[in-house]
């Protein structure tokens, strides 16, 4: 196995010094911060994680005005690490401390403190496999037979792996995995004369759930868009909130060029943690050349599906949905791209739908990228609380627009052997024309 050298460039300590300057210590982000609020520890809420990195490099600077505490990166690493990235502290904030920039560059700065081979492996999995959907594919081949033979449910009736709780907890996250219909590159559906969107296909979206594209190009032509697929790869977002850059720098500039290629007025995702990175690759790509001008451009056409259908009313639905619906809204949906009532204005236009409310439903599920995968046990007090919520609404299906979001409740939901149903809110808008 080779590895590819990390090269992601060191963030100025100027800039980001004078983000952290703009925190006023108010105390209005502690109520919404999930770290925060199953801890109950100041160093494992937003404020205290700015206070930290502030001292730190104030302390790296002989500028501290506590010169006495000489803060070490290893001690406040692993409180930066212990961050969602959900950025509802960026919507609490009053003072505009742009949070998700700070934590950014700050994970840029830590990423020598981190176990150099997990780091590696981390580097192997992003610019190795999270591109090559072959790759992808075999391993969803695995884990379908893996269910498909009985195996899981034998698994988890025995409980064999209550002897190996982090095999366990990871187990528990693989949702069930359907048959794939695959797509091809340069297919296309509805009529070309319509307004042109480039569908954003992702990578474990397309893996686990394909039926969800389909669900998407099924509503856009029945709204009168053209849909194409063209030549695409990995939007990079886990190793850009790892702080790699210089993988996410790779395939961004692989999808500025090949998605803008096919010439649509839209480039749509339907995954809120793709489309959140897609927005972001005019930071990303800003000093690159050619790039900054096209990636602000692709950007600019990026939009969430649920928010591209809020932009006209929804055509007329052909089969009503006796439903209620609960909607847990994605913290990169939410927060992140600032999409907040257009998934349920949209569904609100389904006959026979009833949306029920959701106490906190911008709070972070602790699904978060591999958040669940690198800090379990937090990971799951978040999602117990997440849970509680949806299960007193009592409805009959939980929507939300997020593939982590959706394999996380999955598997709250499934450890409490609730039946309800979880669907991303474009199949409902799909099921709706069905004739
Ligand atoms: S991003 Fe989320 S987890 Fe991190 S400090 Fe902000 S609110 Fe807390
Ligand atoms: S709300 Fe903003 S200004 Fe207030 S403590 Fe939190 S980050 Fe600082």
């Amino acid at each position: 196995m080779t590895f590819s050298e990390p090269s992601t460039p060191l963030p100025s300590t100027n800039s980001l010094l004078n983000s952290l300057k703009s925190c006023i210590h108010c105390g209005f982000c502690l109520p919404v911060c999930p770290t925060y609020k199953v801890t109950g520890s100041e160093v494992e809420s937003p404020r205290g994680r700015l206070y930290l990195l502030k001292h730190m490099l104030q302390d790296a600077k002989n500028e501290s005005d506590e010169p006495n505490e000489h803060l070490q990166p290893k001690q406040i690493e692993p409180h930066l690490s212990q961050c969602l990235g959900c950025l509802a502290c960026e919507t609490a904030c009053p003072s505009g401390v742009p949070y998700g920039d700070i934590l950014h560059q700050s994970q840029k700065m830590f990423l020598t403190q981190k176990n150099p081979f997990i780091r590696h492996l981390k580097r192997f999995f992003f610019q190795t496999v999270l591109p090559n959907s072959n790759l992808l594919q075999f391993g969803a081949f695995w884990l379908r037979l893996y269910q498909k033979a009985g195996l899981q449910r034998l698994v988890r009736f025995s409980n064999v792996l209550s002897l190996l709780p982090l095999i366990q907890h990871y187990e528990a996250l693989i949702p069930p995995i359907p048959q794939h219909k695959p797509f091809n590159i340069g297919m296309s559906f509805g009529n070309p004369e319509h307004e042109r969107v480039a569908l954003f296909t992702g990578c474990i979206m397309d893996v686990m759930y394909n039926s969800v594209h389909w669900a998407t190009i099924k509503a856009l032509v029945n709204n009168g868009y053209y849909v194409t697929l063209p030549e695409q790869t990995c939007c990079g977002a886990l190793a850009y909130h790892g702080g790699e850059d210089d993988i996410a720098k790779k395939l961004a500039r692989k999808n500025v060029l090949s998605i803008l290629r096919s010439q649509p007025d839209w480039v749509i995702t339907n995954s809120a943690g793709c489309g959140s990175t897609l927005k972001d690759y005019t930071k990303l790509l800003a000093n690159d050349g050619i790039y900054a001008e096209k990636s602000r451009l692709f950007s600019e056409k990026t939009v969430d599906i649920m928010a591209l259908l809020a932009k006209k009313p929804l055509k007329p639905c052909r089969l009503p949905i006796p439903q209620t619906v609960a909607y847990h809204a994605a913290c990169h949906l939410h927060h992140a791209q600032g999409i907040i009532n257009e998934p349920e204005n949209v569904l609100h236009q389904i006959e026979g739908l009833t949306l029920l409310p959701l106490k906190d439903a911008a709070f972070c599920c602790g699904s978060a990228g591999i958040y669940n995968l690198e800090h379990p046990e937090l990971s799951n007090d978040i999602l117990a609380e997440k849970i509680r919520h949806i299960e007193a609404t009592q409805a009959q299906t939980l929507v939300t627009g997020n593939p982590g979001c959706l394999l996380q409740i999955t598997k709250g939901l499934q450890e409490n052997a609730n039946p309800m149903r979880i669907a991303h809110p474009i199949e409902l808008v799909a099921e709706s024309y069905s004739k």
